[in-house]
């Protein structure tokens, strides 16, 4: 059972993707329905309210026992920001699960939204379809993260750390379903 975190932002997306592979999906909105997945999406939307919203409904101790005790957890652009060990911004106060140090919308404000093709050996050919916006960038990795995939300029935006997924775009706007797949596969270890 995927659970997706359906607090704010773009949850339905993701939701939909992953019916659409076959996986029994949860929208989480309290701590509580976390009971018995293997794995959960932080979607993308605006960081500062989800991370508002999880610590007024009591998310942050429960997701960090969660995360140690095994479950899966991926965040996508605002998610990415929100399990980020730490951030160059001083707002939010992210979750600290990923060993990896963040800045938000750090592709440039010229060019808010991009879309580019990346190279992800994990799931093979042909490239992935990635549509960013405001995006993340993985500004440091800690030494037991893995880099999945890089921007044209250099910097990491897919990575993974054990069971913890980050990628600073959206795979839940194009019809690809490669990295839901991943994701499902790595909840199920
Ligand atoms: N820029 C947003 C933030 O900092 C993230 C954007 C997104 O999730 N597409 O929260």
């Amino acid at each position: 059972m995927i659970g997706v975190l359906a607090v704010q932002g773009d949850f339905l997306e993701h939701v939909k993707m992953l019916n659409s592979i076959g996986s029994e999906t949860r929208e989480i909105r309290l701590p509580s329905q976390l009971e018995g997945l293997d794995g959960l999406i932080i979607p993308g939307g605006e960081s500062t309210t989800i991370v508002q919203l999880m610590d007024i409904y009591g998310f942050r101790q429960r997701l960090v026992e969660c995360s140690n005790q095994g479950m899966a957890i991926w965040g996508t652009c605002a998610g990415m920001i929100a399990i980020a060990k730490s951030l160059t911004d001083p707002r939010p106060v992210p979750l600290g699960l990923m060993d990896i140090e963040v800045t938000r919308n750090a592709f440039g404000r010229q060019v808010d939204s991009f879309e580019t093709r990346l190279t992800i050996n994990e799931i093979g050919a042909p490239e992935l379809d990635a549509v960013f916006i405001r995006a993340p960038k993985v500004t440091k990795t800690g030494t037991n993260v893995q880099i999945l995939a890089r921007a044209d300029d250099g910097s990491p935006v897919a990575v993974r750390e054990n069971k913890l997924l980050a990628t600073s775009f959206h795979p839940e706007l194009t019809n690809d379903t490669r990295l839901h797949e991943l994701f499902l596969e790595i909840s199920s270890k």
